[in-house]
């Protein structure tokens, strides 16, 4: 399909697990995608290729998110290799997907102000300011999913820390929601649960079963799960969801 044919995406952290898929994904409806990653450079360079192999166009970006400067550094490389590709700046879509966890969790009583600090860097004040800064960038009709986590819904004392995070990201959704309305901007949060996004835990049998038992489907969700849920929201057809919770957990939220 082409419903995204003419449009620009920034997805951060597409270098790998659930962003890589939602690149893939959007670049494959025709976008031009913006491959952000951190640290594994080949990753990110790897899912531009993923892209181009299916006709796509895309190109990384380098930012370490939740350090000073972190928005500027994500901007000039973006800006640059928008102007670069498109003539201009224009983005019009923004996922707000890298994210930092511990997949093994931390007792409540063993977190440390850094862990706790660094996760809201990166999980809640660094979505708040890149959108901050892309909003000018944004024009009529553009579309903003932010990834939660469906942490936000089951008690699980050792992701305390994390969910707190995502909780944060889903009020950002819903308090900006009237304010981009207007500008027939949309603007949601995506909340994924158990997710193969290729780490090692993902290779051992048994503790995938144990996941799959968690999800209404009995299977762990696979990152394209997720990704199509979130190329929809950036799609015209999902032009009346704003402000929304879409759980994308595979049932696991049901009880
Ligand atoms: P991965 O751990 O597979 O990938 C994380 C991505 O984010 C990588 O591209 C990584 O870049 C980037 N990243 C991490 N930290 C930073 C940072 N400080 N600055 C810049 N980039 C960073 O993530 P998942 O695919 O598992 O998760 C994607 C999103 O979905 C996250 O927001 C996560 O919280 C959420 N989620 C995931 C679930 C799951 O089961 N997988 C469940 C619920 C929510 P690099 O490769 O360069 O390190």
């Amino acid at each position: 399909m082409s419903r995204l044919v003419g449009r620009t995406a920034l997805v951060t952290g597409s270098s790998r697990g659930i962003g890589r898929a939602i690149a893939v994904r959007l670049a494959r409806e025709g976008a031009l995608v913006a491959v952000h990653y951190s640290a594994n450079e080949a990753a990110a360079q790897e899912t531009v290729a993923r892209i181009e192999k299916d006709g796509g166009h895309g190109f990384t970006v380098r930012a370490e998110l939740g350090v000073p400067g972190d928005v500027h550094e994500l901007f000039l490389g973006l800006e640059q290799g928008l102007k670069e590709r498109t003539g201009s700046t224009t983005l019009d879509i923004l996922v707000n997907n890298a994210g930092a966890a511990s997949s093994a969790g931390t007792a409540p009583e063993d977190v440390t102000p850094e862990e706790f600090d660094r996760f809201f860097a990166v999980n809640a004040k660094a979505p708040f300011f890149i959108l901050q800064r892309a909003l000018p960038q944004i024009p009529e009709g553009g579309r903003v999913i932010n990834i939660s986590s469906g942490l936000t819904r089951v008690s699980n004392p050792e992701q305390a820390a994390y969910a707190m995070t995502k909780g944060a990201i889903e009020q950002l959704t819903l308090h900006l929601a009237r304010q981009l309305a207007p500008r027939d901007i949309t603007i949601n949060s995506v909340a994924p649960g158990i997710t193969d996004n290729g780490s090692a835990v993902f290779d051992i049998p048994e503790a995938v079963e144990q996941m799959a038992q968690l999800s209404a489907f009995k299977r762990v969700g696979q990152a394209g799960d997720v990704a199509d849920v979130v190329t929809f929201l950036a799609t015209d057809e999902a032009r009346w969801i704003t402000g929304a919770f879409i759980d994308a957990t595979g049932g696991t939220l049901l009880g």
